[in-house]
């Protein structure tokens, strides 16, 4: 079958994670590429787990591999194909590459290498066991004798013409004494099997293309792979973004109520660059025709996306950005989805079944274009959900609380003055503020000044919400004994 496609001519591209870490958003960005690489030229996205590092793969880092292609919502055509089961094939090939000559038999130890090797000026293994005609056996690594001279090139899409000189490269290991294939065997192996048109990935697998290529030549494994190798993505102090350092974990933006769509298009801006490349016209309309505007959406990226409008310089992960692509989407969503994208979010902060679905729904507008990420709305509306009269402990700030309820010395006025009017006027918001605002004129305050030791007393906090949507949705009840909640409490303090 991967034949028949090869001879059609069509594009076949993979992303072969390996499954011993959590998925980083660099590979997101690599799979993103590939997939819409593979989209606009109508070719095939292929899934090709390398676990062949048995000790270091583990099922729910690959369990971590298809979720994140799920929620990005690029899942492959082809696989996932586990290199963990497709053994035989790197056996098959290393018998070949043995037969051929090209492989010869090495017991040297790292500390033998290095014993011998320690002060010369060139790295890595110095060839010792070249010529003592090891057979293969346990515990005899398999090295690839690398020709003295010579080179290899290729015209990487992203970064030109590459050269590496054979002379800089060791005889390396493509079977380790235990009998475990290297990955760039593996790699190369099941590039050529799968009939791979394209080499879409990181940059920092370019050390890797000359070791992959002798072994594809002496395969002959055909024509070679299209090689493109993404730019690297930096932190703002142009460093490579690390795991300590930076937020660099997919699950992480999924928790924070990142939508996948948004995460999509900010990842694909990540070294695409389409308004200066060649296709920028189109993009230009395709930004136009999107469905939200300023935004690209996948089926528009997918029409304009080509490699040659990648660039090399490392590109930088910007969160903020990120972050302000994501509210651009969220405001773009209706109502009702807004509110259906947020319900898990809700769930699992408060419990199902734990919080006014009614409340949420009336408030939902006010919150929608209030929040980035989804994660914000939970805090924001959690004074109005819960079903509880008072207010939780644990949603009162209480820094605004001293500052705004305690300390201030009209507070104690403006809330016995809007506890009275609030038990007897229309519970409707226009009539809310307009009886506040009285208020606010005969004690000589500000609407916002008179505002505040109410907000903070029924919400918990300086800043949310419009305060008199909150109290016409929360009902008379939840505010008035939270009002009169602050000014116990106030009582209390200045009798003590
Ligand atoms: N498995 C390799 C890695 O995760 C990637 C291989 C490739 O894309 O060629 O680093």
């Amino acid at each position: 079958m991967l034949k028949e496609a090869l001879s059609q001519g069509g594009v076949r591209v993979r992303f072969a994670p390996s499954p011993t870490g959590y998925f980083h958003v660099g590979s997101a960005r690599t799979a993103l590429f590939n997939w819409l690489f593979a989209r606009h030229n109508h070719g095939t996205f292929i899934l090709r787990i390398e676990d062949t590092d048995i000790t270091r793969s583990k099922p729910e880092w690959i369990a971590g591999i298809v979720d994140a292609l799920n929620w990005l919502g690029i899942q492959p055509d082809e696989g996932p194909y586990f290199q963990s089961g497709r053994q035989k094939l790197y056996q098959a090939a290393v018998d070949k590459l043995l037969a051929k000559g090209c492989l010869y038999g090495c017991d040297c130890t790292h500390q033998d290498v290095e014993a011998r090797t320690r002060g010369l000026s060139k790295p890595g293994y110095d060839g010792y066991c070249r010529d003592r005609g090891l057979q293969p056996g346990p515990g005899r690594a398999l090295r690839f004798r690398v020709p003295d001279s010579g080179f290899v090139q290729i015209e990487d899409v992203v970064r030109g013409t590459v050269t590496f000189q054979h002379e800089y490269l060791e005889d390396f290991v493509v079977l380790k004494g235990d009998g475990q294939p290297l990955f760039v065997l593996a790699n190369t192996v099941d590039d050529i099997d799968m009939g791979i048109t394209h080499v879409i990935r990181g940059e920092d697998l370019l050390p890797s293309v000359p070791k992959g290529i002798l072994i594809w030549q002496a395969l002959d494994g055909g024509k070679l792979p299209c090689f493109a190798h993404l730019p690297m993505l930096v932190d703002a102090k142009r460093r490579k973004l690390s795991k300590r350092r930076d937020p660099v974990s997919l699950v992480e933006y999924q928790r924070q109520g990142y939508i996948p769509t948004a995460f999509c298009n900010y990842l694909a801006l990540l070294g695409w660059n389409p308004e200066g490349g060649r296709q920028g016209r189109e993009q230009q309309q395709a930004t136009h025709q999107g469905d939200i505007p300023g935004t690209v959406s996948l089926n528009e990226m997918v029409k304009v996306f080509c490699l040659e409008d990648v660039n090399s310089s490392p590109a930088f992960f910007d969160v903020k950005k990120l972050t302000h692509i994501n509210a651009v989407y969220i405001r773009s969503m209706t109502t009702e989805q807004f509110i259906l994208e947020t319900y898990p979010f809700l769930e699992s902060e408060f419990g199902p079944g734990e919080f006014d679905k009614t409340v949420f729904r009336r408030l939902a507008p006010s919150v929608q274009s209030r929040v980035s990420t989804l994660s914000e709305v939970a805090p924001m509306v959690a004074f109005a959900l819960l079903n509880k009269v008072e207010l939780a402990d644990s949603l009162i700030d209480e820094t605004s609380w001293k500052k705004t309820v305690i300390d201030d010395p009209k507070a104690i006025e403006i809330l016995r003055a809007v506890f009275d009017t609030y038990s007897r006027c229309d519970w409707m918001e226009q009539v809310i503020k307009e009886k506040t605002l009285n208020i606010a004129v005969k004690l000589q305050l500000k609407l916002a000044k008179a505002q505040a030791p109410i907000r903070v007393a029924v919400t918990g906090n300086v800043v949310g919400l419009p305060l008199f949507e909150s109290l016409e949705v929360i009902g008379r009840e939840k505010t008035l004994a939270r009002i009169k909640h602050a000014i116990d409490v106030i009582d209390e303090v200045q009798h003590s």
